[in-house]
């Protein structure tokens, strides 16, 4: 009897557990992917990656005599609808252990084993399954340190090759196609622009860790903090969806090790930043919906999306030039240099006293790496209400950042067009990226701060001492 493969984050062929469980039980494979109930609700950006990501998919599978089948609707429904269509016995997936993929998956698993389907889930979206990394005392990790050094010298085994054959159906059921979806329609004319930064597919984010690791690992440990070099893997996009494994990546980090790359360590350190984030959002799911520490929801955040400084903020146009240009690479790439996530992240939550929240949605419907543990341990993080958190009052100056990873102002000046006789196409594709209602031109005054980095520090460290927690 078929199984039938149900991919989620796990868009790849090599080193998935999930495929090869299903290969391994003997009957054909169905693999399945379905626009559900949680892909429908996420942000513009990832929900048009992600099916970008299933139309690559699409294409390797065809590449081995399989097929992606595709619909739209609630998991439990369309798994059933298919599980009868084809005479199914068995469904296998991917574990996720962020919230709302872990309900619906919860309520999936007890629908179909209900019915007499069998479920098989298959762990390998991230390193270390987040239940078997304890403290000494049986809880689990709220600092990244100890945190690091409790996993980072397992045994990880080998990648799985991608297995050479998918047995396939006699026939396929009915699919839908990804262009039906419209899932660029919300992106407005923002798609053609980030269209040509996007690197989709298994073999490109393939291609991804081998530049890396052949070019730039060496030198990544200092040059991942400047902004307006090529300094990381920028594999984030890949492994949020699965393109890669977070393993291949680690075993990858391992071997530069051994050759003795200098940046290796490093690399693998923020490998184990992914999994600590998964960590914390399995063991403490409020993570990713509240204040991680609750006395913060006393905290006289400003919570108006609204509100004219929030607006200046989402547009690039606070006045802050390293704020702004950060902004507007997000805009135009969906992509944000993690400095310039701390440094924008820093500057809503402190200057403009503006909660966590608004960034972390603000992000959740750019980033092409949008992944729901990272991106709220990066937001409560900045905002100091997370487990191991950036105190709020070190409030970054973002002036005196540009100094210092900007020195050269070729992060500034790539990314801001106003006052420029010859502006940057990439700070020229802003102003075709963004909404024509927001009335934005290269031609612009650029702005004045809307809250200079001293009043605002002033105003911010002035709240948090006279909090009432
Ligand atoms: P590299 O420097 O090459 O690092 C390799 C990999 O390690 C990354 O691909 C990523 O998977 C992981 N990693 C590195 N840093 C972190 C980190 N701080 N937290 C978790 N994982 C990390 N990352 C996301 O993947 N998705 C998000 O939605 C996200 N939101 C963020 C929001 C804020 C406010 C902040 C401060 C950080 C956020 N990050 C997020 C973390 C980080 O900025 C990105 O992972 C990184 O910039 C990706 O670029 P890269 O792949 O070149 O990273």
């Amino acid at each position: 009897a078929p199984t039938i493969w149900w991919v989620r984050r796990d868009m790849r062929l090599t080193d998935n557990p999930a495929l090869c469980a299903a290969i391994d039980r003997g009957g054909p494979v169905i693999p399945v992917f379905l626009l559900d109930e949680v892909h429908d609700g996420y942000g513009a950006l990832p929900r048009w990656r992600m099916g970008l990501g299933a139309e690559a998919l699409a294409e390797a599978l065809e590449e081995r005599g399989s097929r992606l089948v595709l619909r739209r609707g609630d998991a439990l429904s369309c798994l059933r609808a298919l599980v009868r269509e084809t005479g199914a016995r068995g469904v296998v997936w991917t574990v996720l252990v962020d919230p709302d993929a872990k309900a619906r998956d919860s309520a999936v698993r007890a629908g179909l084993e209900e019915d007499g389907t069998e479920v098989v889930r298959k762990t390998g979206h991230v390193l270390f399954d987040p239940w078997t990394v304890e403290t000494k005392t049986g809880g689990c990790y709220r600092v990244y340190t100890p945190f690091w050094r409790a996993v980072k010298d397992r045994d990880l085994d080998a990648p799985l090759p991608a297995p050479g054959k998918i047995p396939a159906p006699d026939t396929w059921p009915d699919s839908a196609l990804v262009a039906d979806w419209g899932l660029e329609r919300p992106m407005r004319r923002g798609a053609d622009v980030v269209r040509p930064h996007l690197t989709v597919g298994e073999r490109a984010a393939q291609g991804r860790l081998g530049a890396f690791m052949a070019q730039r690992v060496d030198d990544y440990a200092a040059a991942r903090d400047i902004p307006s070099q090529t300094g990381t893997s920028l594999l984030s996009e890949n492994l949020t969806l699965g393109e890669i494994s977070a393993r291949t990546c680690w075993h990858a980090g391992l071997e530069a090790l051994r050759q003795g790359k200098a940046g290796a360590e490093t690399f693998l350190k923020e490998l184990v930043w992914r999994d600590f984030a998964h960590h914390l959002a399995y063991h403490t799911p409020q993570l990713t919906s509240g204040n991680w520490r609750p006395e913060w929801d006393a905290f006289p955040w400003n919570t108006d999306a609204d509100h004219p400084h929030v607006r200046a903020w989402l547009q690039g146009r606070t006045g802050i030039r390293f704020v702004d240009a950060a902004m507007r690479e997000l805009y135009v790439t969906g992509y944000m240099h993690n400095r310039g996530r701390m440094i924008v992240g820093s500057y809503l939550c402190k200057h403009l006293m503006s909660h966590w929240k608004i960034g972390l949605r603000w992000f959740a419907d750019t980033l092409r790496d949008w992944d729901p543990a990272s991106n709220a341990m990066g937001w409560q993080w900045v905002a100091g209400s997370g487990p191991d958190a950036t105190p709020y009052f070190r409030v970054f100056n973002p002036v005196t950042q540009l100094d210092k990873f900007d020195k050269n102002r070729g992060y500034e000046g790539r990314w801001i067009a106003e006052g420029r006789a010859r502006p940057d196409p990439l700070a020229l594709a802003y102003f075709d990226a963004v909404p024509a209602a927001w009335g934005l031109t290269a031609q612009d005054r650029y702005p004045d701060p809307v809250v200079t980095p001293e009043d605002g520090r002033r105003r911010a460290l002035d709240a948090y001492e006279n909090r009432t927690f």
